[in-house]
């Protein structure tokens, strides 16, 4: 065992991994795991130099912890850079519309959590407290280990694999890319759904408001299959949006509580507040009765199961 360890999980050797976190005890779903002030942050234009100097503010001990973390560029970078480069986490948002964190840090705790394309933690940086939290997306049993998702998820295994071993320089052998014939196959064509639908979402291209519906709701199911939680607010949003868009408030309401949720466990109460007044009175968003009156249907509807979704 080695710094730092707390009461609620530890960092140890992970067989072909290096070194990862493993839960001490039982987490429920949008529980903090861990919540760590950074060591130091660079902004996006950084070098060696730069990072050398944050380090030299840093007192001897924690400069020995950040060169025991790993680098993964060899010589591709100096030592201290390729460190850095290795374990940044963002302190803001990286999101899908192509907007990057300005800042990133180095986090000597959250720096061991290991990758997963089924990761069971997910990371958001909380401004108002200047530490970045890592929270469990579903229950997680005392002994699992702790995962991020370091890159794009909604992708087939073989592109994920590309990615992370050009980033990371290393082969992802975790459940989902560990897969086989069929199951394979099958989790390969959901993610690559998903990976369309989420594209369509990000453009607001929503279509006919019931096959709009539709698909969040298939999306939700593929979700699921894929053990992938950190999406589900994104869909609900989707569903929402149908909802409302056509005055079918009661779904819309349902769709609403069903993000906050999602919302709250991935990424905090501070984030979820965003739905909170849609859950209450979905026909103030922006969009509402902006098309022709229809009656959709909720995430949990029966409808959905008669259809066959
Ligand atoms: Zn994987």
């Amino acid at each position: 065992m080695t710094f730092p360890s707390t009461d609620d999980l530890y960092i140890t050797d992970v067989p072909g991994k290096g070194k990862g976190i493993i839960a001490l005890r039982y987490f429920q779903r949008g529980e903090t795991v861990l919540a760590e002030v950074p060591l130091f942050t660079q902004s996006i234009v950084r070098g060696n130099a730069s990072v050398l100097g944050a380090l030299a503010q840093c007192t001897p001990e924690q400069q020995q912890e950040f060169f025991r973390l790993h680098s993964c560029h060899g010589d591709r970078y100096a030592q201290a850079l390729g460190i850095f480069e290795t374990n940044v986490l963002p302190c803001g948002s990286n999101d899908a519309h192509g907007h990057v964190a300005q800042q990133g840090g180095i986090f000597l705790a959250g720096a061991r959590f290991n990758h997963s394309c089924v990761p069971n933690v997910n990371n958001h940086w909380d401004a108002a407290r200047g530490q970045l939290v890592f929270r469990a997306l579903r229950d997680i049993e005392a002994g699992e280990e702790l995962c991020l998702g370091y890159g794009r998820l909604l992708a087939k295994r073989g592109e994920r694999r590309a990615e992370l071993s050009a980033k990371f320089g290393f082969d992802c052998a975790c459940e989902a890319c560990s897969l086989e014939g069929k199951a394979l196959v099958a989790s390969d064509a959901r993610r690559e759904c998903l990976a369309m639908m989420y594209s369509a979402h990000l453009r607001g291209s929503y279509g006919d408001p019931f096959e709009g519906v539709g698909e969040a709701v298939l999306a939700l199911r593929f979700l699921r299959e894929e053990r992938l939680p950190v999406y589900e607010s994104s869909f609900c949003y989707s569903g929402f949006h149908c909802c409302a868009a056509v005055s079918d408030f009661t779904s819309a309401m349902s769709w609403a509580h069903r993000a906050f949720e999602a919302s709250r466990a991935a990424f905090g109460d501070d984030h979820a507040c965003y739905w909170k007044d849609f859950v209450a009175n979905p026909s103030s968003y922006s969009d509402a009765s902006s098309l022709g009156k229809r009656t959709l249907a909720g995430p949990d509807s029966s409808l959905w199961n008669v259809l066959g979704f």
